[in-house]
């Protein structure tokens, strides 16, 4: 390679990208180990419905103990176990994890059978041809409802693989599993495809609610988004609503749920678990002011 530069030139060596490399290379192999010695967590963060103040679910976040590094945050190791392809063993493990979760807080007659749980799914683990049949196998080990996941994929995740989500999400639809697209407005934002795939759930992006409340821009994109979703049949929710300014927007553009650190940000199994029996002040159906929470 250096040798194709040619006569004088000099491949310059990049201390920085070495670094890097080291470091990447270091992450895979802990990841590995993550995965043998389970040093996964997953953190549940609540989805509200909008309308009432209700809580309608969680979503399931993974998370690391890094043995040296304390708990690592997604957007650290996600793209590397994306490269690597271990993100299909940790993504099982998470959609096992959180419909056992969902089970026990069932059992526990927590109001569990109105939740719903929601999962992340990745590229490579549309790609896999038998994961409806992983997805069947964790539902039968759990006796969760299948109507009661909901599976979130972004759009990049969609046009990475057409085909194969096409037939999956058919697959997905008959046994009434839910499909959210997650991140929406983020990726290459096809609108074809939101009719021509058997979609339940809406995410707006986080991007979005921000700059709503941006007096320069009025509110932007979401009151469009919210309508056709709705025109398409699709339930919408939005992500990162951090203050009451931009929920109360929501609520006035008919905004189903809403996710985000003004209810709560993701909570440990302890602290879901409480929270779904201690009714906190903003869940108050009755209540019509909304959140003191932050
Ligand atoms: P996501 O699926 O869009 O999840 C929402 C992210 O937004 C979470 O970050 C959540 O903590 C954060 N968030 C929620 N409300 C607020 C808010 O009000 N303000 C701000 N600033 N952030 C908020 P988190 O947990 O760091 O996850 C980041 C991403 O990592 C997720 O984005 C998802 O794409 C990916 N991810 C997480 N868990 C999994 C998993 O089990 N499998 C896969 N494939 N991806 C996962
Ligand atoms: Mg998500
Ligand atoms: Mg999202
Ligand atoms: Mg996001």
């Amino acid at each position: 390679r250096a040798k194709a530069l040619g006569r004088g030139q000099h491949q310059v060596f990049d201390p920085v990208m070495h670094t890097r490399a080291l470091q990447l290379l270091q992450l895979e192999t802990d990841l590995r180990r993550a995965i043998q010695q389970q040093e996964f967590v997953v953190h549940y963060q609540p989805i509200v419905e909008l309308n009432h103040n209700q809580l309608v679910g969680f979503e399931a976040l993974v998370r690391w103990h890094h043995p040296q590094h304390g708990l690592l945050s997604p957007a650290i190791f996600i793209p590397v176990a994306e490269e690597t392809g271990l993100i299909t063993q940790i993504g099982h493990w998470v959609l096992g994890e959180a419909c056992q979760q969902l089970c026990k807080w069932q059992q526990g007659n927590l109001d569990g059978p109105n939740l719903s749980i929601s999962v992340n799914l990745s590229a490579r683990q549309v790609a896999q041809l038998d994961l409806v049949k992983q997805i069947d196998q964790v539902l039968a080990d759990t006796q969760v409802n299948p109507q009661a996941l909901k599976l979130e994929i972004t759009e990049s995740v969609i046009m990475e693989n057409p085909q194969s989500a096409s037939v999956m999400f058919q697959e997905l639809r008959e046994r009434q599993i839910q499909l959210s697209i997650d991140d929406f407005g983020t990726g290459y934002s096809s609108l074809s495809y939101l009719h021509s795939f058997p979609l339940n759930i809406l995410k707006v992006d986080r991007s979005f609610v921000q700059r709503m409340t941006d007096s320069s821009e009025g509110s932007g994109l979401v009151p469009l988004i919210i309508n056709i979703a709705h025109s398409l049949g699709l339930t919408v929710v939005a992500e990162g609503i951090e203050t009451a300014q931009q929920l109360a927007q929501l609520k006035a553009l008919n905004c189903d749920c809403g996710q985000g650190y003004l209810f709560s940000k993701p909570l440990t199994v302890e602290q879901a678990t409480e929270l779904i029996v201690k009714t906190p002040p903003w869940l108050d159906s009755n209540l019509n002011s909304v959140p003191l929470a932050e």
